[in-house]
């Protein structure tokens, strides 16, 4: 068995794994790092899967990360299409499916997540897709030319976007969702009602409160049979309806897990010398009232992984990052920053039949959260409102005539002693 011993070993190769390498050398980091990650690419932009790089507008090229020259330069070893299988958190070693045993000082967790499948008759067949790797993408679309009907489980952000995508191939598209809108997990029913809206007017049949029953089919699917009785005639499958994160080594190595892999303000887990990061992290998020939440978003990603690196090499930080998060779907391009979750009011800043505006929540009479459609300048300027959470009176909030900057600034102004 070979063996050899990094000072951080960082799992995975994703968003948080590349960021937490960078991140090292810029905080002049001098030790030896090595990713493990299970994808035979370099590190890649995870977000243009369902956006540019399904509608053919970006090669893979121009979704890298970095280019290959930058890891050599900043000394990075990459141990690409390998899996750690074990973690001994006492020996301080992984251990590798090719069969590498790998010593490391500190090691961060980084796995991202697996997309979660259906659980149902079919859900093996040929023609069911995820959105989650290159490889799934590649193989999506090389069944494309050969599909008409296409039916997507899972009005998400990804199920949204897959959507958005794959009308402008001109596929006859049908979205499913479990729950009574989309996006119900994630935003407020104006923008739900709005994307459902859109969806519609590009021809993709929504349907809401639909459960799927089974996936038929021989070998290959044919159609998605809903509880109501109805079936779907489906060329394709795509699977949009969350993840299961990639914990189970380090579950089974001891560490503390719930929705995730459990770490503190600073990414550290419950073992020694591990620290988790990205998807898989399960952390107490001040702009979710202090609940333990994963958050499953590039913002996260990056800014733990500044986190860990700042930690590693002494410099102490604690997670406090606002949120934010970006879709694209046609040309809406739609930004957040904070979470709505929680939210006990829902603003409409301007009308969303212009296909401009903002949705603007609140908790408790504070600003919490906002999602702005082709409205970057509310999302700009809305940003201090929520990082301060602001009390602002409602129907401030949804003049249009009062920029955000404006109202945060009357806010800071009234709260200054004289
Ligand atoms: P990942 O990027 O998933 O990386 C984890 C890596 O670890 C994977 O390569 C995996 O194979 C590897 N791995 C897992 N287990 C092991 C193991 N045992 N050993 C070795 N390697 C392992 N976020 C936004 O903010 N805006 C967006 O618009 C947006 N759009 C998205 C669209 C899509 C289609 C997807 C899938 C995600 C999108 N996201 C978006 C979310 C964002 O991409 C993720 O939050 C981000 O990639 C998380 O980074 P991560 O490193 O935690 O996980």
């Amino acid at each position: 068995m070979s063996e050899a011993r990094y000072d951080v070993v960082i799992v995975g190769g994703g968003h948080a794994g590349a960021a937490a390498a960078i991140a090292l050398r810029q905080e002049k980091f001098g030790g030896s790092i090595a990713i493990i990650g299970a994808e035979p690419e370099l590190p890649y932009e995870r977000p243009p899967l369902s956006k540019e790089y399904l509608a053919g507008d970006k090669s893979f090229e121009r979704i890298l990360i970095r280019p290959v020259a930058f890891w050599e330069e900043r000394d990075v070893t990459m141990l690409l299409g390998t899996r750690v299988e074990t973690v001994d958190a006492a020996a301080l070693t992984v251990l590798t499916d090719d069969g590498q045993m790998i010593g490391y000082g500190a090691l961060i967790w980084a796995t991202g997540g697996e997309p979660r499948r259906l659980t149902c008759d079919g859900n093996h067949l040929d023609g069911l897709h995820s959105v989650r790797t290159r490889a799934d993408v590649d193989r999506l679309l090389a069944e494309l030319p050969d599909t008409r009907d296409v039916v997507i489980v899972g009005g998400g952000y990804i199920g949204l976007e897959a959507a958005a995508a794959l009308t402008k191939f001109g596929k006859s598209v049908t979205l499913v969702e479990a729950l009574d809108r989309v996006l119900a997990r994630v935003a407020g029913e104006p923008l739900s009602r709005f994307y459902e809206a859109e969806h519609r007017a590009h021809g993709v049949r929504v349907l809401l409160g639909a459960a799927v029953h089974c996936v038929e089919g021989d070998k290959r699917v044919s159609g998605v049979r809903l509880a109501s009785g109805e079936l779907l005639h489906a060329d394709m499958v795509i699977v949009g309806i969350g993840i299961v994160p990639s914990i189970a080594p380090l579950a089974k190595a001891g560490a503390k897990t719930g929705s995730g892999v459990e770490v503190d303000g600073g990414c550290r887990t419950t073992l020694p010398q591990v620290y988790a990061i990205g998807d898989c992290a399960a952390h107490a998020n001040r702009f979710a009232d202090g609940a333990t939440i994963r958050l499953e978003s590039v913002q996260n990603a990056n800014d733990q992984a500044s986190v860990v690196a700042r930690a590693i090499v002494g410099r102490e930080a604690a997670y406090e990052a606002v949120p934010w998060f970006w879709s694209n779907q046609y040309d809406l391009k739609l930004q957040t920053v904070g979470l709505s979750s929680g939210f006990d009011q829902a603003v409409v800043r301007g009308n969303p039949e212009e296909r401009s505006f903002s949705v603007i929540y609140l908790r408790k009479g504070r600003v919490i959260a906002i999602d702005a459609v082709n409205a970057v300048r509310d999302y700009v300027q809305g940003r201090a409102l929520v990082l301060a959470g602001t009390r602002v009176p409602i129907e401030a909030l949804a003049d249009k005539t009062r920029p955000l900057k404006e109202l945060a600034a009357a806010e800071l102004a009234a709260t200054q002693p004289a």
